[in-house]
């Protein structure tokens, strides 16, 4: 049998479209390795949310090449967001590639293997399609856990994003077809699903019917066998009162919600043209929080975002420190050619911008430990989910919150819920003592 290394970068979006190209290469008689070395097939899903990962991805390449030297029956292709932002940059940086496959063109990969085997030559298909894909085998990751995407593309063009132009438009996905795949998913034993999209809150915009992302949770809610909702990521400017009050009243969906603030600075939310100013943002977070009490806030935090002074810099840390979040992605902002804001030209030295990260870290950090130390002595539903990444003697799940805890425990208990009680906090995890399963 055949073999084939995938390799994903990127969001949770690519780690599902990556379940699919592993579930078409199985239903293609692949095997799956880790080991590029012994692989007849290699292929890359890429993502272009930063400069740096575009730099990851072509070192790879570099790698690859010397693989395909010494094995010239080597197949090897590259996918997703990368691909299908600048296939003749990447072509020209491995012309050794035998195929790229854009973010609508993924679902072809068997067509394009069987005509590079008839050595059709290099093959390049990354036209934009409206429909989502839909009927597609997948090989799951994960056993109790899963991804459900609901809707695709972004329609935002925030100034520093590349998601529209390597995502397309909006696309959402069919009611029916979600709830197939989430019931399917319940036959099969998953306990927790998470409702994907770049803006979940957006969904339903473009459908017929004008069923939105509220009543798609509702609808969710229902599925028997699943006993956990979640969804990221969702839109500060698109978070309607309707769904704050299912999230209140829906009993599975969980107490956690994902929302990029960005920064702090009204001035340079309006350059990044997110929508919301602060004050907004703020008033958002309050009612979630009276009518979700508990409810844990976790965040997407750009610095040196151009234009960005120290100011606007104070601004961001001290929205940081009043809306008190639970966890924040930093990232220190990266200039993406083709979106508004690599135009404009007061960009931020990188020192500075490495230096507002390094402090935005501290600040989270501490932020973070307050708040998973106030847990302690609480207890907590948690899901058991396998063996903790920490260390192989215990195991590792999330509370609804979406706190993973590491505790000692069986394994036969994996897949099922305990409850735990929070013995000591750290930043990453807390460590936990199960009471009954
Ligand atoms: N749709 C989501 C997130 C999409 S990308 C949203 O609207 O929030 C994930 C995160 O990457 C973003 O929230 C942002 O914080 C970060 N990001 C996107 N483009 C970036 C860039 N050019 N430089 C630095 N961070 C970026
Ligand atoms: Fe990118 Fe903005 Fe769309 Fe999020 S909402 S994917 S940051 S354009």
């Amino acid at each position: 049998m055949p073999y084939a290394y995938l390799k994903t970068y990127g969001c949770q979006m690519n780690e599902y479209d990556s379940e699919i190209l592993a579930g078409l290469l199985k239903e293609n008689h692949y095997e799956l390795t880790a080991s590029p070395e012994e692989a007849d097939l290699i292929l890359l899903n890429t993502c272009y949310v930063r400069e740096k990962v575009r730099h990851k991805i072509y070192s790879k390449l570099g790698e690859l090449k010397k693989l395909k030297e010494k094995n010239p029956n080597l197949i090897l292709g590259v996918c997703g967001c990368l691909a299908q932002k600048e296939p003749q940059e990447t072509l020209h940086q491995a012309p050794y590639l035998d195929f790229i496959l854009g973010t609508f063109s993924f679902g072809e990969l068997p067509q394009v293997l069987e005509k590079v085997r008839e050595n059709h030559g290099k093959i390049i298909r990354v036209e934009e399609k409206e429909t989502f894909p839909e009927g597609l085998p997948k090989r799951r990751q994960r056993r109790f856990t899963a991804y459900v995407p609901v809707i695709r593309g972004c329609n935002n063009f925030c100034s520093y994003c590349n998601v529209p132009y390597v995502r397309g438009r909006e696309r959402s996905r069919l009611p029916h077809d979600i709830l197939k795949e989430i019931e399917e998913l319940s036959r099969q034993g998953y306990k927790e699903i998470t409702l994907l999209g770049q803006n979940v809150n957006s969904y339903g915009k473009d459908l017929s019917d004008h069923q939105d992302f509220a009543d798609l949770l509702t609808q969710v809610n229902r599925v028997k066998g699943i006993r956990r909702i979640r969804f990221t990521t969702s839109h500060p400017k698109d978070l309607s009162n309707k769904l704050i009050d299912r999230m209140a009243h829906l009993d599975k969906v969980c107490e956690h919600l994902h929302l990029p603030l960005q920064s702090g600075s009204n001035r340079i939310l309006s350059r990044m043209r997110r929508g919301y100013t602060r004050e907004e943002y703020q008033n958002r977070v309050k009612d979630l929080r009276e009518a979700v009490p508990g409810i844990a806030l976790t965040t997407d935090i750009i610095v040196g975002f151009p234009g960005e002074s120290e100011v606007d810099f104070q601004e961001t840390l001290d929205a940081v420190k009043r809306i008190g979040f639970d966890g924040a992605f930093t990232f220190y902002y990266s200039r993406l050619p083709g979106t508004k804001a690599a135009e404009l030209e007061d960009q931020v030295p990188e020192e500075i911008k490495g230096e507002r990260l390094r402090r935005l870290i501290d600040l989270q950090q501490k932020i973070t430990l307050g708040k998973n130390s106030g847990l302690v002595g609480g207890e907590f539903e948690v899901l058991v989910e396998g063996v903790s990444e920490k260390s192989c003697q215990q195991l590792q799940g999330r509370t609804r919150s979406n706190k993973i805890v590491v505790f000692e425990s069986p394994k036969e208990l994996i897949g099922d819920f305990v409850w735990v009680r929070i013995l000591e906090a750290g930043c990453w995890a807390l460590k936990g003592k199960i009471l009954s399963c």
